[in-house]
């Protein structure tokens, strides 16, 4: 049957994986427990894939809950890990609820895989990992450093337990390091909901580009980069999304190394003010900013080398950035419209 437990499946980057996952053969199982994600989003998905998801509102911290769950679903083939939070700032303030929540969640369900003989991952990590590398595009073997905020130290406090149970169990995990995500569903009936201010940029600039928001704020513009501003690799959520399938199906195959690890991305950095720019060709819309100065935490340049995840999952990019931000914005006008 091909059972996948995707837990923060009604997330941003959980949703549109379960809808790739439905619509490649496997049957996805959502565990959220709606800390940052809505209900509606279970609609929306049956409104594409044209069937309701099975559906469990638990947190993963709660390890009882989770066992009762696991009974049901020990047939499940695998299980791609979302489920965390991820605001960066919020995490500088309120550093052990990130790490109760962000270590707790991933230990409680490694438990319970184990016991349950559940032995494929995939986990959500990001390319924050790689901090200000020395090295531009940065690899796999790119030098993982000190995280600049306790976000940044669960990916990679998360990577280590991983690889580090797999060697010492039957587990066959991967970590995909996202660089940027952006845009949504070309449906725009899913894309990325953020509970209060967004913290990041794209939803920022579809929001002050139909006057939700007040001017975007662009942190610096005397970075050491072309026009000023940070460059950043942004890859569409689609692509995405089809990045955990191409992963899913090259794990489920492997028999082999218990542990790896992907860049995802698209190999091409855009800076700051680029992504405005294209962001107002592509929608014809102008967004009003304002620059302001730099914003603690914030690198100078990241982008992707994505050789590994081409040559070994066979997954490359397929959309233009252009596609990725309009889609964004149509998302945004769409929300904007309904009464959710
Ligand atoms: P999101 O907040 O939209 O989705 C996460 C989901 O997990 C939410 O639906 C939330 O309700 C759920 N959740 C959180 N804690 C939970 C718990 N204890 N039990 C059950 N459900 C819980 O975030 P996203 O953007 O979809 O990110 C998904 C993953 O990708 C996260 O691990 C995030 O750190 C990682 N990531 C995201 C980005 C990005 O820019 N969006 C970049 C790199 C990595």
């Amino acid at each position: 049957m091909n059972k996948i437990i995707v837990t923060g499946g009604l997330g941003y980057i959980g949703s549109h994986t379960v809808v790739k996952l439905y619509e490649n053969g496997y049957t996805p199982v959502i565990i959220d427990n709606l800390s940052n994600s809505h209900l509606g989003v279970l609609d929306r998905i049956e409104e594409i894939i044209g069937v309701k998801p099975e559906f469990h509102q638990i947190d993963l911290c709660d390890s009882n809950a989770l066992e009762d769950c696991f009974k049901l679903h020990n047939d499940a083939v695998g299980i791609i890990h979302f489920a965390a939070y991820k605001a960066v700032g919020e995490s500088v303030d309120k550093p052990f609820m990130y790490y109760n929540n962000n270590i707790g969640s991933l230990l409680s369900l490694l438990e319970e895989m184990d016991k349950s003989n559940v032995d494929h991952l995939i986990f959500s990590s990001s390319c924050s990992v790689y901090g200000d590398a020395d090295e531009l595009p940065v690899t796999e073997n790119t030098k993982v450093v000190k995280a600049k905020s306790p976000y940044g130290t669960t990916k990679i406090i998360s990577e280590e337990i991983i690889e580090d149970i797999s060697t010492h169990t039957d587990l066959r995990a991967i970590s995909l390091r996202y660089f940027n995500p952006i845009g949504a569903h070309p449906s725009a009936l899913i894309g990325e909901w953020p509970n209060g201010v967004p913290q990041n940029l794209v939803p920022f600039m579809t929001q002050a580009a139909l006057g939700k928001r007040g001017e975007l704020k662009v942190y610096g513009d005397d970075y050491n980069t072309p026009d000023g501003t940070p460059i950043r690799d942004y890859i569409y959520v689609e692509d995405l999304a089809n990045a955990h399938v191409k992963a899913l199906d090259y794990l489920l195959k492997r028999s082999d190394s218990s542990y790896e690890i992907f860049n995802v991305g698209t190999g091409k950095g855009n800076s700051v003010l680029e992504l405005l720019n294209l962001f107002e060709e592509s929608t014809g819309v102008n967004v009003p900013y304002q620059i302001v100065g730099r914003r603690s935490g914030d690198v100078v340049a990241t982008y992707a080398d994505v050789t590994k995840a081409k040559l070994t999952l066979n997954w490359e990019p397929q959309y233009t950035l252009k596609q990725a931000l309009n889609s964004a914005y149509i998302w945004e006008l769409n929300l904007s419209k309904s009464n959710l």
